[in-house]
């Protein structure tokens, strides 16, 4: 009897403990599966789907705006909900192409990361959940944020030249 009421009571605690982390560090607990099928991303490339829907990376420095200087803005790739501004970009070294801040407080959501033995940050698109890099708190000032993210997942549309 006494085993049958701690149970639940020991599982409240658990998800109180869990919610409560997530709200202090401002983690989404909403978080959705990517599904490949799902219309959103039907138009990515096979290996697009991989980084976006199955959370692959891609290989550092290989990606096509690891090096890109334009001014512009940079889109999710699958449902073209705006990430990043060419102004928030710095080159980190890492061979992924790296901001300090997404181009507004609601465009990215965060989630927590166990995989391959590390404890990272997830982030995703806020709108479609497409699998974006990851976050790290050795970025530069004024946000002290490195947003470390997949080309695949970008779209860069650079500024209008007057
Ligand atoms: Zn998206």
């Amino acid at each position: 009897m006494v085993c049958m009421l701690m149970k639940p009571l020991f599982i409240t605690a658990i998800l109180g403990i869990v919610s409560l982390s997530f709200a202090q560090t401002n983690l989404s607990t909403s978080y959705i599966l990517r599904n490949s099928e799902d219309s959103v991303f039907q138009d990515l490339s096979d290996f697009q789907k991989k980084v976006m829907c199955g959370g692959a990376t891609e290989k550092p420095f290989t990606g096509k705006y690891l090096y890109n200087k334009a001014e512009g803005i940079y889109y999710c790739a699958a449902c073209e909900n705006p990430l990043f501004t060419s102004t928030t970009k710095f080159d980190s070294g890492s061979g992924w192409p790296s901001f300090f801040d997404q181009i507004d407080r609601n465009a990215i959501s965060k989630r927590e990361d166990n995989s391959y033995g590390m404890k990272r940050i997830e982030i995703v698109c806020a709108k479609c959940k497409g699998h974006l890099g990851h976050v790290f708190e050795d970025g530069p000032e004024p946000t002290g944020l490195r947003y470390c993210v997949n080309s695949a997942s970008l779209l860069f549309i650079p500024k209008e030249k007057k």
